[in-house]
């Protein structure tokens, strides 16, 4: 027997909690977003109309194609970077959720020769190895923005099979199997950043998560009690619990 599909507007509820609850947690400020791949057909996508995260409501969510197009008929200003989520929902069947920041704390590692890696136990869902973006590399002078369906398939390119790439003096993308997925990494890529530029300031030898305590923490499973228990968590400090809990009525 199949799985039941989830009701749409629990799903555009969920969605709006997310925003809500990375403005709350300093991932996103007036800019940056999130959406998920809509419940009923895998060739769409859900993410907001052009509003601040903080700002966003039920009313707000459109339906995109992923050409960029809405396919929802809507004339709603959308964000010039959906094209980000169209590149990462097309690049890989998986993905159901993607977050797209400007978080200060890991744009050091985006325009530095030394790397991302992964020191805190929090933040070992994002992988091994963080690929950094450059926009310069195929498209030469742009305004650092992917605005085009080609930068977001380039981009989606250098994601390759990885959860976070950076992208250069701009910021991240990170793209996951679940809402609540993508947004523990999101929340904890920006600490794990600020803990690495502080052991570094320190100076001397510096010990990352290891491959193998990655692969142990990542059995224990993305959608856990754990994360159940993050959500609720992050959604009554964004005073946003109502959306989530949303019930088809
Ligand atoms: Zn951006």
């Amino acid at each position: 027997m199949g799985q039941e599909a989830p009701d749409l507007n629990q799903v555009i509820h969920e969605l709006v909690a997310a925003n809500r609850i990375l403005a709350n947690q300093g991932v996103v400020d007036a800019y940056g977003h999130v959406s998920v791949r809509h419940p009923h057909d895998k060739n769409l996508f859900l993410l907001s109309c052009s509003r601040s995260p903080e700002l966003v409501e039920p009313e707000d969510i459109m339906t995109f194609r992923m050409d960029g197009s809405p396919a929802d008929g809507r004339k709603d200003n959308p964000y010039v970077e959906r094209f980000i989520h169209c590149g990462a929902y097309e690049h890989d069947d998986k993905v159901m959720a993607v977050v797209h920041s400007h978080a200060l704390a890991v744009l050091p590692f985006s325009i530095s020769s030394t790397p991302m890696r992964t020191v805190i136990h929090t933040a070992s869902h994002m992988g091994e190895h963080i690929p950094v973006w450059d926009s310069q590399d195929k498209f030469g002078d742009t305004g650092l923005l992917v605005s085009t369906i080609e930068q977001g398939r380039d981009l989606a390119q250098a994601l390759g099979t990885s959860k976070v790439a950076l992208m250069r003096g701009h910021g991240f993308t990170a793209a996951a199997h679940s809402l609540g997925e993508v947004l523990k990494i999101s929340i904890y890529l920006p600490q794990n950043a600020q803990v690495y530029l502080d052991a570094l300031r320190l100076g001397g030898t510096i010990k990352c998560v290891t491959p193998g305590e990655m692969a142990i923490r990542d059995s224990f499973g993305p959608g856990g009690r754990e994360l159940a228990r993050a959500m609720d968590y992050w959604a009554m400090r964004a005073g946003c619990s109502h959306y989530l809990h949303y019930k088809k009525s």
